[in-house]
Order: structure tokens, then sequence, then C-alpha cells
């Protein structure tokens, strides 16, 4: 096995994605190259259709690639088998999805106890560190409620407990909030802030603004390539940065700068509702 060569917690060179359907090829990742460093908060976004969700799975070792080298802390995973594989995958990263993926009949503390069980930890230990991984979700007082009995809010929560269990040093999140109202998705992006000021790297994938908003850099997806990656402030509001917004005229900007002076005209524009229509 490889060991580490740099800081860097994934190391993509060149990595390439074709599906064959029958006669059909599908080029879903057209050589993409991309080094994440442990600590960052990286949010990858573009069209449907551009390769987002490929190159989660290569990220997270769900898939493996056509060509091209993945490196995730140092190891190369091309030359695992199947079993080094998962095993490197259950102990280096975290998933969290749309839609929860939680069991219909299992308690919290059951939810978070799996991935436990799996990888062959006693259960009073694994109790014990699934209490604390709710804990740190701000779930503590919910250990013994089933998802039918929490808000989307607090299933969320679970999925993100379930996923920090084992301490991975990376959490992958598949728009973490597209199943949830606006304020209660906000709740979910302070947890992400919270965990990664704790020391985790996070890699979300969205197609919301606001979302993408939220990290410290911007990877933009088009047709199998990177199309674009950049470092960004981090910020609470919506900043359109990532998305294709029509431009608001000058002239509107002019007038809006003159009747709000303090404010940031543009955002403010592009928050009322058809005033640039
Ligand atoms: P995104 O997540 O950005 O919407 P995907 O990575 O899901 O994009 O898809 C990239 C391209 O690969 C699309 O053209 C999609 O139809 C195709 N694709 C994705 N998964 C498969 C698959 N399992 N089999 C065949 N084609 C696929
Ligand atoms: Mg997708």
């Amino acid at each position: 096995m490889t060991q580490p060569t740099s800081s860097s917690f994934i190391e993509i060179v060149d990595l390439t994605k074709v599906y064959k359907m029958g006669e059909m090829e599908v080029h879903a990742l057209r050589g993409v190259s991309l080094s994440i460093q442990a600590g960052e908060y990286v949010a990858i976004v573009g069209a449907s259709g551009s390769g987002k969700s490929t190159l989660m799975n290569m990220i997270g070792l769900l898939d493996r690639p056509t060509s091209g080298t993945y490196r995730v802390r140092g190891t190369e995973s091309q030359k695992l088998g199947k079993k080094a594989m998962s095993d490197l995958r259950n102990r280096e990263i975290g998933f969290v999805f749309q839609r929860f993926n939680l069991l219909a009949r299992a308690t919290a503390m059951r939810q978070v106890e799996l991935p436990l069980f799996y990888a062959g930890v006693s259960s009073r230990k694994s109790k014990q560190m699934a209490t604390e991984a709710l804990t740190k979700v701000g779930l503590g007082d919910r250990t013994h409620h089933r998802p039918e009995e929490l808000s989307g809010g607090q299933q969320q929560r679970v999925a993100i407990a379930r996923a920090i269990v084992n301490q991975p040093g990376l959490l992958l999140a598949d728009e973490p909030t597209g199943a949830l109202d606006t304020h209660t998705g906000e709740e979910i992006l302070t947890l992400f802030e919270e965990l990664h000021s704790q020391g985790l790297t996070l890699v979300v994938v969205t197609h919301d603004p606001e979302v993408a908003a939220r990290a410290h850099r911007v990877i933009t997806m088009r047709d199998g390539l990177i199309l674009e990656d950049v470092a960004q402030l981090p910020s609470r509001p919506a900043v359109p940065a990532v998305v294709d917004v029509a431009p608001v005229p000058e002239a509107i900007v002019e007038a809006a700068t003159e009747a709000f002076p303090t404010a940031q005209p543009r955002i403010v524009l592009e928050t009322l509702d058809g005033v640039t229509a």
C-alpha cells in the first residue's frame, strides 16, 4: 500500500468514466484533475448531467473510474481489491443523501450504531459512540425515536450522526438540503459549519446557490469536465455566484443604489421578485 505523499486528502489525476450501454458510450467524466486538502469545505455545482454524481461516486469509492488515478490520503484506490476498498471507504468517508436513507423501523440509536456493527466495534463501545454522535448533532434527547417520530430536519441529523460516528475525515453530501424547507436546510448548513470547524473535510454536491455560497471553494462541472474552480469567502445569505442569473440592468442598479445606499443593490434586486423581470 502506498504511503501518503502529500497533505491532500483527495488527489485525482485525469479521471475518466465511460458508461457503456449496449452500443452506446456515455463519457460522464472526460479527464478531471482535482485535489482537496484535509479541512476544506467544497461545493460541487453544475447542470444536470454534467457529471457531479459520477464524480461523487468516484470520490466516495462507490464506483471505479475508466482511467486516471485516485488517491485517498495517499492510498491509490485502483490497486485495492473490493474488500480493501470498502474498508478504506468505511474508515475515511461518511455519506449524507437528499432522502436521508434511514431504516424505517429503527431507532436513531440503531441507525447510528449500524456502521459500527459492520466495523466490528463492541456493542458497549458503539452505544457510547452513537450517543456521542447524536449529541453532537443536537439529538441527545431523541436517541429512541424512529424516523416517523422525527421531523425531516431531525431525520437528516440522524443521517449525519450515522455518517460521522466512525469519525471519518471526509463527509460527502449529495443535495443534503434538497428535501428540506429553507429554515431547516439552514440549520443543517449551520451544523455542517460546526463539523467543519472541528476539522471535518466537507464536499457537498448541490444545485442550490445558497448552499454553495456557504462553502469555501466552488467547483463547477460542465460536460464531464471542471469548468471553474474558485475559492470564495463563505457567506450566509444567498450569493448567486454560481448560477446563471439574468444580469440586472445598470440603470436599475443605479436607482437601487440611491434608494438603498447601504445595501448591496444586486442582491436586494435579485431577492425582490419581479423587479428585474
Ligand atoms: P449529474 O449528477 O451532474 O446530473 P451524472 O454524473 O449523474 O450527472 O451523469 C453524467 C452523465 O452520465 C449523464 O449523461 C448521465 O446520463 C450519464 N450516466 C450517469 N450514470 C450512468 C449510468 N449508471 N449508466 C449510464 N449512463 C450514466
Ligand atoms: Mg446527480
